[in-house]
């Protein structure tokens, strides 16, 4: 071997040293900016996720929450004279700020509780419950009835995919709670919320037909214009609820509130001792449940763009 082939091995040796040494310094420089963008990435998802949630929650710069189905009121529009802005519209021409506690969902678990807070404060409320056959929900419809709160209709069932199948099922569904209701307090419940809310567009059927149908049966229907924030799978905790709804009620001069009567709520409980006195301490202001007397605060279908 002459001396050009020495040099010619040598400079093939070192090419091959400087490949295996960028790959050996590459790679892990390609595996930590891996990790560094999956974390980067997961972190971004959770501040998402938690925007969502805030948004939702504060009914103020309204948002829609996908686990939840609900969303804030700032993205609909609200029929019912003076509900959608606070320009100074006295809906009810008295001055008088109106405020509906409405509780979805139940009855559950913290049934008696939210009931026993109310009644500690002589503040009567609206209950949009399910059905439910049980012996303790049987006992708190009687006592919702029985203590002076208003007793709506939230569906039977509470599954979107039967009760907005047909008229028929919606039907079918509504009467089955009526009768349940009445035969268990003696009272025909004629106000409804819809599952999702009339803004809805998980039914299957056009929601003006089954407005049509409620209102062929003298059953009024109630949305809501603010929410508490209480609907998301992780609610927030009490502090968080009750400046949702005091945020709210600074907003309108009659407000009904989206609240839920549901085991994992128990943060909604927890408010509720915090916002009734905050409230009762306020100068003209009734805390009411929903009677014939009071104006429907109701979304707009057409307006929605929210799929729950
Ligand atoms: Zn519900």
């Amino acid at each position: 071997m002459d001396e050009h082939g020495r040099d010619n091995r040598a400079r093939v040796n070192f090419i091959k040293r400087l490949l295996v040494s960028s790959v050996v310094i590459i790679i892990p420089v390609l595996i930590i900016l891996c990790i560094f963008l999956v974390i980067n990435n997961i972190a971004l998802r959770k501040e998402i996720t938690d925007l969502k949630i805030k948004s939702e929650g504060s009914g103020y710069d309204g948002g829609y929450d996908e686990t939840s189905g609900v969303y804030s009121v700032s993205d609909i529009s609200v029929k019912g004279s003076g509900t959608t802005d606070n320009d100074g519209i006295d809906t009810y021409g008295d001055g008088i700020k109106r405020i509906y506690l409405t509780f979805d969902d139940g009855p559950g678990a913290n049934t008696d509780d939210i009931l026993d807070i109310l009644k500690e404060n002589d503040v009567k409320a609206t209950f949009f419950v399910v059905g439910r056959n049980d012996e303790h929900s049987l006992e708190m419809y009687k006592r919702i009835v029985d203590e002076g709160h208003t007793l709506g209709l939230h569906s039977y069932s509470h599954k979107y995919n039967e009760i907005y199948a047909s008229i028929d099922a919606f039907a079918d569904d509504i009467r089955s709670l009526q009768e349940l209701l009445y035969e268990t307090t003696g009272v025909w419940p004629r106000f409804y919320r819809f599952p999702g809310g009339s803004s809805t567009t998980t039914s299957v059927t056009p929601i003006s037909d089954l407005i049509d149908y409620l209102n062929e049966q003298d059953i009024v229907y109630f949305d809501w214009n603010i929410v508490s924030g209480d609907a998301v799978d992780n609610p927030p905790d009490k502090d968080t609820i009750v400046k949702n709804c005091l945020r709210g009620i600074d907003k309108y001069d009659e407000c009904v509130i989206l609240m839920h009567d549901l085991t994992e709520k128990r943060s909604t409980v927890e408010a509720l001792r915090i916002l009734i006195p905050k409230l009762l301490e306020m100068e003209d202001v009734e805390i009411l449940p929903i009677t014939d007397d009071t104006i429907p605060v109701q979304h707009v279908p057409a307006q929605s763009i929210i799929n729950d």
